[in-house]
């Protein structure tokens, strides 16, 4: 199936919902920065989130998610823009830890219980915003609801999942958000809470084949759910050899020439999505001449 995601609302309104299945994603992902279970968990779910908060992004809008803690796998970010790309990674991608009681990836021990979740939201017009909130526990879904209650005072349910095969390819991914508009009341919150109560793992209705609607008909059974949206998403990066030529040209002269001099060439990798631009010798010494006619710009 291909990745995608939808938005919904629900009980004529005052439910809004979104949802989406990222296994394809997620495991390019894995492949790209040869991550480990754990990690492997940890950046599929920061990058299903980051999807479905961008759900409502426009133009050339982006959402990113950072979260820092003080477990081994050190940060995770995520960045989604418009049109359902994303892209992001782990400081740590080889970082795998014990299941833990429940028998799962433990993500929380790897995120780390201290930390903060900052979530930057950039229009591209004016400053990006950023709203902050500490760990709750890591697990990454927990931390995104409680940053909606208290930064934005929205009632949130976040639930994300990676399954990962014992090779460590990934199984099944995906995640939903369902959020209490103004106006829910208390029967709408009881019953969405029966339903969750029971609920299946979103990781698991992944793998069952469950589509983004199927799982939203699922969790919110009985409440009459009415798709507005959908949309493929894809793990895609921004990165170009035009750009880490900038980033070349902004270390200045000093620093291109000992390159040159020592290694004879750059070789840079992109953090997002872990691809390898080499710079000859010639390319260096072209870069190194636009460097020295840019010092006052630079
Ligand atoms: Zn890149």
């Amino acid at each position: 199936m291909q990745d995608y995601l939808v938005r919904a609302t629900a009980a004529e309104g005052r439910i809004r919902a979104f949802a989406a299945v990222t296994t394809n994603l997620v495991e390019e992902a894995r492949r790209r920065h040869d991550t480990l279970p754990t990690a492997t968990a940890a950046l599929g779910r920061t990058l299903t989130a980051a999807l479905l908060l961008g759900t409502t992004l426009k133009g050339k809008e982006t959402v990113t998610l950072r979260l820092f803690g003080d477990g081994p796998l050190g940060g995770i970010i995520a960045q989604a823009d418009a049109e359902g790309r994303v892209r992001g990674y782990v400081q740590e991608p080889h970082t795998h830890l014990p299941s833990n009681a429940q028998g799962k990836l433990d993500v929380g021990g790897a995120v780390g219980k201290e930390g903060f979740l900052h979530i930057t939201r950039d229009t591209g017009l004016k400053d990006p915003y950023t709203g902050s909130v500490p760990l709750v526990s890591g697990e990454i879904a927990e931390d995104l609801a409680h940053y909606f209650v208290n930064s934005e005072q929205v009632p949130t349910v976040v639930s994300l999942g990676v399954l990962v095969d014992t090779d460590g390819h990934v199984l099944a991914a995906g995640g939903y958000i369902i959020q209490l508009m103004p106006g829910a009341g208390e029967e709408v919150i009881s019953a969405l809470e029966q339903n969750l109560m029971g609920a299946t793992p979103v990781s698991a209705l992944v793998e069952l084949g469950y589509s983004p609607e199927r799982i939203l008909e699922e969790v919110l059974k009985g409440f009459g759910v009415n798709r507005l949206e959908s949309r493929e998403v894809s793990f895609a990066c921004r990165c170009s050899k035009e750009r880490l030529e900038k980033v070349l040209i902004s270390l200045g002269r000093k620093e291109l020439e000992d390159m040159l001099a020592e290694q004879g060439k750059a070789e840079l990798k992109c953090h997002f999505c872990g691809d390898d631009f080499t710079f000859s010798h010639e390319e260096l010494s072209r870069l190194l001449a636009e460097a020295a006619h840019g010092t006052i710009r630079a």
